[in-house]
């Protein structure tokens, strides 16, 4: 799809063919199955002053908390144990983890005891360094969505940043040979249509493995407090028309579409995502990650892993 098209598409009163398109390409390259990976937080410190995240450093209202690697090494077999195999590492940009001794150790612990489970990073903007570290200890994939393609929007968004230096991360990640995966924000303050289809030309020109969409939930502890939230419905056009893309790529329905409205995920399922999240984090260390606000149950890593099974199977999906 080229940028117009795509455009009178995320607009056009009727999607029903994009949708009927995007699932059919997921079933023919993703088959029926819907992948599960458990998410552990390790830490709610950043340095880090993005306007719509409720960890940004200028939030003091925030709960900062930082788990030591053997907790993180726990909860990861833990997660293992109940049947998750593929474990997300993600954090804010913690001082504490900026050199990758960390993140490199539990990679490598997990790996050395698992070789089959995947580590996929989400730790923001490493040096290049400590990226090629961590993929040396073992990692197989990075999360890094370059969040959105209007520079202006960026620079407002993140004043101690630019949307160049991400875009060159991700093209650093690429070449260790990490599956890459890149994303977006959809409804964020200011967001025109046509940046967002110039987002989903970003993930097809990175050729992205993996790509997360998710709307914008306004945090009361924001700058943007009062910004009203991304709409779930475009978000998953833009998953969607990201499958169109990128057919092979791994695309989560993701948890702030779950926040909005918990059934559209059985939807997302149906129209283009084949993977789904769950935080595995102990009880003490859940709520204080808070991006955006959302209601969180107690942890029960057996229990939530079956009802996600079950709600996968309840649209004739089968859940790995
Ligand atoms: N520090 C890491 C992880 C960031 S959190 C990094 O920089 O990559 C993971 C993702 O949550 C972000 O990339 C952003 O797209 C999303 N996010 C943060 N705040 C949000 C909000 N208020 N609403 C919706 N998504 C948000």
């Amino acid at each position: 799809m080229r940028r117009e098209e795509i455009i009178k598409a995320l607009e056009a009163d009727d999607f029903s063919e994009y949708y009927n398109l995007a699932r059919d390409l997921t079933r023919k390259h993703k088959g029926n199955e819907i992948l599960i990976r458990a998410i552990i937080e390790y830490s709610s410190f950043c340095v880090r002053a993005c306007a719509y995240c409720g960890l940004n450093c200028f939030n003091d209202k925030a709960t900062r908390y930082r788990m030591t690697e053997k907790e993180i090494i726990e909860t990861a077999f833990n997660a293992i144990n109940v049947g998750y195999k593929t474990i997300v590492l993600q954090g804010g940009e913690d001082p504490l983890f900026i050199d990758g001794e960390i993140l490199a150790n539990v990679t490598y612990k997990i790996k050395s005891n698992f070789p089959d489970v995947a580590v996929t990073i989400s730790a923001g903007e490493l040096s290049d360094e400590v990226i090629k570290k961590i993929r040396d200890a073992g990692a197989n994939r990075y999360l890094l969505r370059h969040e959105t393609s209007d520079r202006e929007n960026y620079k407002k968004l993140h004043p101690d940043s630019c949307f160049e230096d991400r875009y060159r991360k991700l093209k650093v990640i690429k070449k260790l040979g990490y599956e890459t995966g890149s994303g977006f924000m959809v409804g964020l303050p200011n967001q025109s249509i046509e940046s967002i289809a110039d987002d989903l030309l970003v993930l097809k020109g990175l050729e992205c493995e993996m790509a997360g969409m998710g709307p914008f939930i306004s945090h009361p502890e924001t700058s943007l407090a009062n910004c009203e939230n991304g709409s779930a419905e475009m978000t998953l056009r833009c998953v969607a028309i990201a499958r169109i893309l990128l057919p092979d790529a791994n695309l989560p329905v993701t948890t702030a579409v779950g926040v909005l409205n918990s059934e559209m995920r059985q939807r997302a399922f149906l129209n283009g995502a084949n993977v789904i999240m769950r935080k595995v984090n102990p009880e003490v260390y859940k709520k204080a990650y808070e991006l955006y606000p959302g209601d969180l149950g107690e942890t029960n890593l057996k229990k939530e892993r079956m009802d996600l099974e079950k709600m996968i199977r309840s649209v004739g999906l089968i859940p790995v």
